[in-house]
């Protein structure tokens, strides 16, 4: 299916934040307007833009995922992200999760491991005029050391536990979000970093693509 025309895409997206987002108690409201202003279909493969607005993930090629909306809304809101964060992602996939983060975040850094996913996001998030963004390609599950530490990290893949180097790669008062648990389903973490110590929060039930690499699942 073709892409919807432009006030047709605004009017699904309006539809989508209200149905799959706001009746589901999510109210933040720059984290609404962040999601308003990106339209998803330009982040789902092309035979796929009809159903861009549909409440559930959808496949982006190479076994990934771009992510349900709610959930994408749901991490945003609660990695509480203001315009003074310097913001890691690991797992750009779509860069859908990444377009939003860069409308909230002073700086996004966003690391994924297979290239034609890291330059079809690049594509889209030029297309957007979005300039706060570098995406780097490798292993994010090691972090980014040299550009630590990060006010922010987000993890949009599943690990089988924290990754150590992600957790010292936060900044004291950081937190980080990740998906934790088997490979089949697991429980989003939040990470929140004190001054000497972490505390970790148990957040809601979910099923994310595994985190491959170092710090995650060998394979
Ligand atoms: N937020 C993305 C989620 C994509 S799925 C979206 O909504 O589109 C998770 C992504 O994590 C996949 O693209 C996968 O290739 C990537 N990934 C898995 N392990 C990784 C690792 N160690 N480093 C970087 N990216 C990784």
């Amino acid at each position: 299916m073709a892409i919807p025309p432009d006030g047709e895409s605004e009017v699904l997206r309006r539809r989508m934040i209200d149905e799959q987002i706001v009746a589901r108690g999510l109210r933040h409201p720059d984290v609404l307007n962040a999601i308003r202003s990106v339209p998803r279909e330009l982040f789902v493969p092309s035979d796929r833009q009809g159903e861009a607005y549909e409440d559930r993930a959808l496949p982006i090629g190479h076994g990934q995922t771009i992510s349900q909306p709610f959930i994408v809304a749901y991490m945003t809101e609660h990695l509480a992200v203001t315009s003074r964060c310097r913001v890691l992602e690991i797992g750009t996939g779509s860069g859908y999760q990444t377009a939003i983060l860069a409308r909230l975040a002073g700086t996004v850094a966003s690391v994924e491991r297979i290239d034609a996913l890291r330059h079809q996001a690049a594509r889209q998030i030029t297309a957007l005029g979005i300039e706060n963004v570098t995406l780097y390609a490798g292993d994010g599950s090691i972090g980014l050391p040299d550009l630590a530490p990060f006010d922010r990290i987000l993890v949009t893949a599943a690990a089988p536990k924290v990754p150590v180097a992600l957790t010292q790669q936060l900044a004291p008062g950081g937190r980080m979000l990740i998906p934790v648990g088997g490979s089949k389903e697991q429980r989003l973490q939040r990470v929140d970093r004190l001054e000497h110590r972490t505390i970790e929060t148990p957040l809601l039930a979910c099923r994310f693509v595994k985190l491959l690499g170092t710090g995650g699942w060998k394979r």
